[in-house]
Parts: structure tokens; C-alpha cells; sequence
């Protein structure tokens, strides 16, 4: 027993001191290999986890198969001993409503839709007022000397400009204060701070698109709505209204009577996280994401959902491993790195807008870099160019000129993929930047990577299976994204924003 241990302090002590921080790294990035990746993906990928629905059994084979794989890397879950992040969740249908504004009466669908639930309640002779844009932000207010406690406001959609036809934020680019549900957030965010009873957004754009959505839904063809289920999320009632009632809705001294009962079933369904904690700045958080869902059975076919997302669940599990053989041999990171797998992303990036709206694990403004992977192992096929050994690059230059620098050196090093930018831009008619969970980081200024390879023919259908995965290339992003994060948690500077 003695010998033993004095015989492996001998051998750490030798591991530690006889590799280099680059043999230690070179190993480490060798260990990323395709047969490994393979394994992987075809048990993820497996018919064993029904497609990863939110809710379903194969989810919760697929969540317990994450945490194992955690567990047996000796890698340590974030908090309370469990590797399991319960996420709140509803399934919504069309709520008990009724709404009538200065003896006018308003029709569901046709006038106005609850975009989102506030409390069980009747609303009677409520103040209104309108607002402007609703917008609050450095270089232009509407709530500048308005007192809207207690009163239900009422916003235009969009964003102002100014005599020149600029946008007064942007410039002569749309800001976020425009951009569809980030908007409305962002609305109904800044109304509820300020003590308003609920918001009514007027627009044209949003409520077509909206009430189409939730009508289909309601009417049980489309599948119902997914929504986050905690207290806090639902308890700001927000209205979209038709732009045909705008006149009649900016007018003084209007009354507000509402019936709301809303109608949902709760359930929950799990994000799944484990940390590596650095050493120097323990506090400064890497963090990965790759959601773990998919759409699970439909018509009696399983969607195995191989590349989405397989692809970046796998390709986080292998670098996870490649950081622990590090740590086994006596390295340590310089910072903490996060692994986040995250559920219901396909129902509306609801585990990673749990994880940083309301439950974030490690603090958010400690947080200085999110690398997401989702889509990454397959081509696509309207690239129009040959190389396979590519990557679409999203985000990376947005927010930190550092991350974009990083990205680039790893690749150059590592990885030899052609980096392909084209969809990094905020104004993309794709919004690839705000398609995936890395967009509840970039929302919180947090630099963000998103790691994608393109929309393909098999795109959410029962064909996109393990066996069309593009192992080299895909291997290569693997290591892009592996090198990359070691360069993060391991360089003497935290990054830094733009
Ligand atoms: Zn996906």
C-alpha cells in the first residue's frame, strides 16, 4: 500500500515536470479522433433514444447517457452533486380571453394575440398609455420623464429614425430594439422593469406572424407551443396587436378590461452541465453548448437527428475527454470550463434561455466566452464550393476582436479548415446569429462562437442519420473548436469586447 502510493507520487511528480504544456496540449488534441467520433455518434444517434424529443423517454435515456459520460471522465458536475439542471416548461394552448378597450370589443387572432402569459387575472378600467417605441437604450428613450406604473403600455413595433432617415440607435442598420422575438423581449423586458401592468405591441409584421403560428398551434395540427414554465417567465402578460387598430390604441385616456386564464401543463425536462475549474481564475468561465433534443418521432419514423445535433453533443463529449486526459496528466487550465448540453433548443432555445435568463450556474458576467455547436458534421450542398474541410464561422468578430483572433490562430495551427464567414452578420436574411443557443449569450454581451456547417437535404427528416456524417471534416471542427477553448481558458488575458 505504501510502496504504492510512494510509487505514484513518484510517477506524478515525474508527469507533471517531464511534459510540456505543448506535448500535453499535442496529446490532447491526438486524442480527437474519428472512430472515437464515430462511437459516439452512433450511439447518440441511436434508434435507443427516439429522437430526443422534449419531453420523451429517449430524452431521458439521452440526458443520463450525457451525465455517464461526465461522471467516468472524473469531470464534476456544476453545482448540488448533480449534473442535471431541471428546465421549467408548459405546453401552451389558446387561453381563456376576453378583451375589450373603451367599450370596443377585440377578437383573438384577427385582432390581437397574448404572446405571452401573465397572471391568471381580470383586468377592469386599467389606465393605458402609449409609449412611442417602448425603447430604452443609450441613445434613445421613450420613457424619458413617463411614469407607466401600474398602467398597461402600449408600443409601436420596430424602431425610430431621425430627419437624416437614420436609425437614431444604428445608424443605417436596424438594432436589436427591431429584430422579431428579441424585440419583443427586449419590450416587454423594459415595460415590466419600469412596474407596467402589461404591454401591448403594435405591429403588423409581428402579429401576422404570431397569431399564424399560434392559430395553427392552437388548432392541435401544428403540435402545441413550448414555453418556459417558471413563475417569472409568466407573469407579464404581453399583447400583439394588429396595426389596424394603431390610431384607435394612441388615443388619451383609453380603459383596459381583460379576462385572462391561461391554459397550460407544466413539466420539466433537463440541461445537462460539468465544469473543469481553472486554477489561476477559477472564476472566469469558458462555456460550451451544443443542444441535446431533437424532434423526436413523427408518423412512426424516428428522427435520430445525427447531425442536429448530434453533431456538436458528440463533438462536445470528445473535447471534454480531450480536456480531461490533459488534467490527467498533471495540467491544469488557468480558467473554469463549462460543458452545457441543453434541452428543448428545437422548441425555441428554451434550455439555454433558462440557463442564462434565470438559472445561469456560473455568473453570467464572469462568463467571457460561449463556443456553440450545433449542425457542424455534415456540407452543404448549395456551398458552391468543393472543399469539405470547411466550416461556416458565426459571430466570432460581433462582440471581440480577441475571440475572432483566437479562432483564427487555432485554425491556422490545428485544424487547416477553410473558414467560411458568410453568414457572419448580424443583418443575414438566414439570422444564424440568433438561430441557436449561443444567441441567449451574445444577448448578454457574452462572445460567442456558433460552429455550423450548413442546412442540408436531410434537415429535419428521418434521414439525417450517423452514417452521413463527414467524419474528417467534421474531425477538424472538433479540434477547431478544442483548440480554441484551450486557448480561452488558457491565455494570461481574459478576452476582451469590442
Ligand atoms: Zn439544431
Amino acid at each position: 500500500m505504501k510502496l504504492k502510493f510512494l510509487l505514484h507520487i513518484t510517477f506524478s511528480f515525474i508527469s507533471i515536470h517531464i511534459y510540456s504544456q505543448s506535448e500535453v496540449l499535442l496529446k490532447a488534441s491526438n486524442s480527437i479522433k474519428i472512430d472515437e467520433l464515430k462511437e459516439k455518434m452512433y450511439k447518440y444517434a441511436s434508434d435507443e433514444f427516439e429522437g430526443k424529443d422534449t419531453p420523451s423517454k429517449g430524452q431521458e435515456l439521452a440526458v443520463a447517457y450525457l451525465a455517464n459520460h461526465y461522471k467516468k471522465l472524473n469531470i464534476p458536475p456544476v453545482k448540488n452533486n448533480s449534473y442535471f439542471q431541471p428546465v421549467p416548461l408548459q405546453f401552451e394552448s389558446k387561453p381563456e380571453i376576453s378583451l375589450n378597450i373603451s367599450e370596443k370589443d377585440f377578437m383573438y387572432y384577427d385582432d390581437y394575440i397574448s404572446y405571452k402569459n401573465g397572471p391568471d387575472k381580470i383586468y377592469k378600467d386599467e389606465d393605458i398609455l402609449y409609449v412611442g417605441y417602448g425603447i430604452e437604450d443609450d441613445k434613445y428613450s421613450d420613457y424619458k420623464d413617463i411614469d407607466v406604473k401600474g398602467k398597461v403600455v402600449v408600443v409601436s413595433g420596430g424602431e425610430p429614425k431621425n430627419n437624416n432617415n437614420e436609425y437614431f440607435i444604428n445608424g443605417n442598420e436596424k438594432s436589436k430594439w427591431s429584430n422579431i422575438r428579441q424585440e419583443i423581449n427586449l419590450k416587454s423586458k423594459t415595460a415590466k422593469t419600469k412596474g407596467a401592468l402589461a404591454l401591448i405591441i403594435v405591429d403588423e409584421y409581428l402579429h401576422r406572424r404570431y397569431s399564424y403560428r399560434y392559430k395553427y398551434s392552437d388548432s392541435g395540427k401544428g403540435g402545441k407551443r413550448m414555453e418556459l414554465g417558471n413563475e417569472e417567465s409568466n407573469n407579464f402578460q404581453v399583447l400583439l396587436f394588429s396595426e389596424k387598430h394603431k390610431d384607435f390604441l394612441s388615443e388619451n385616456n383609453l380603459r383596459f378590461n381583460m379576462n385572462f386564464k391561461k391554459d397550460v401543463q407544466t413539466f420539466s425536462a433537463d440541461n445537462v452541465a460539468s465544469i473543469i475549474r481553472g486554477s489561476e481564475f477559477p472564476d472566469e468561465y469558458v462555456i460550451l453548448t451544443a443542444h441535446l433534443d431533437h424532434v423526436g418521432i413523427q408518423n412512426g419514423e424516428i428522427y435520430n437527428g445525427a447531425d442536429d445535433n448530434g453533431s456538436g453533443t458528440v463533438a462536445m463529449l470528445e473535447i471534454a475527454e480531450a480536456f480531461a486526459l490533459a488534467m490527467e496528466q498533471g495540467y491544469s487550465l488557468k480558467r473554469s470550463i463549462v460543458f452545457l448540453h441543453v434541452t428543448a433548443e428545437e422548441r425555441g432555445l428554451l434550455g439555454s434561455e433558462y440557463y442564462a435568463d434565470y438559472d445561469p450556474l456560473v455568473p453570467i458576467n464572469s462568463t467571457i466566452a460561449n463556443l456553440n455547436m450545433d449542425m457542424m458534421g455534415r456540407a452543404d450542398p448549395n456551398r458552391g464550393i468543393k472543399n469539405l474541410n470547411y466550416v461556416y464561422v458565426i459571430g466570432s468578430d460581433i462582440l471581440s476582436d480577441d475571440l475572432h483572433k483566437i479562432n483564427l490562430d487555432a485554425n491556422e495551427n490545428f485544424a487547416n479548415l477553410e473558414l467560411d464567414f458568410r453568414y457572419n452578420d448580424i443583418n443575414d436574411p438566414n439570422q444564424f446569429y440568433y438561430r441557436s443557443d449561443h444567441y441567449h449569450f451574445v444577448k448578454n454581451d457574452i462572445p460567442s462562437i456558433f460552429y455550423f456547417s450548413g442546412v442540408h437535404e436531410d434537415y429535419h427528416k428521418p434521414t439525417d442519420t450517423a452514417e452521413k456524417i463527414l467524419y474528417e471534416p467534421y474531425k477538424r471542427r472538433v479540434k477547431l473548436i478544442f483548440h480554441t477553448a484551450w486557448e480561452l481558458a488558457n491565455r494570461n488575458t481574459r478576452i476582451k469586447l469590442k
